[in-house]
């Protein structure tokens, strides 16, 4: 948001603000959509593969906990089915389930990598990377026009800094 709203010259960063918001809004609920999906999807095939291993398991109730790892817990504790075989669902369905969640987290981590990597490369920054015009940066306390001057003296001598057009009325500097 901040990185978004700060590559925006001002009289877009409405506009920026309204399109971040909705690209955050709309990636945020697809991405949650097509994450849980993974984890359905996962979960049913490996339920469906695993449960053949639970003899005597009827098939309506096998197909209706392949559903989801939810359904296969409320059969587990129906009552519908023997203690073993409850207890051999839910094994199986929490397995399916976490193979499932394994991979949405493998592929959340390599979503977000690459998120990362985009950002980094793509994104300019504003204080480090970017050479920017010294009458471009506003200063921060005031928002008038700063100049790049060298400190003589202090700790940071030696150290460029935007400093305040209205120094010394304003303070307002941070480093180049
Ligand atoms: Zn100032």
């Amino acid at each position: 948001m901040n990185v978004i709203m700060g590559a925006l010259p001002k009289a877009k960063a409405g506009i920026g603000s309204a399109m971040s918001t909705v690209f955050q809004t709309v990636s945020g609920a697809i991405g949650v959509a097509a994450l849980g999906a993974v984890v359905g999807s996962i979960y049913t095939s490996n339920f469906v593969k695993s449960a053949a291993s639970i003899s005597g398991l009827p098939s309506a109730l096998s197909q209706k906990a392949s559903d989801s790892i939810g359904a296969a817990m409320g059969i587990a504790g129906s009552g519908q089915l023997s203690p073993e075989m409850s207890g051999s669902l839910a094994q199986v369905a929490s397995n399916s389930f976490m193979d499932g969640w394994q991979t949405m987290t493998i592929i959340s981590c390599v979503i977000f990598v690459v998120g990362v990597l985009v950002v980094l490369k793509f994104v300019p920054s504003r204080y480090v990377t970017v050479p920017v015009e010294a009458k471009d940066v506003r200063c921060p306390v005031c928002g008038s026009e700063t100049t790049i001057r060298t400190a003589k003296k202090g700790p940071n001598a030696g150290r460029r800094f935007h400093v305040c057009n209205r120094y010394p009325e304003c303070e307002g500097k941070f480093p180049e």
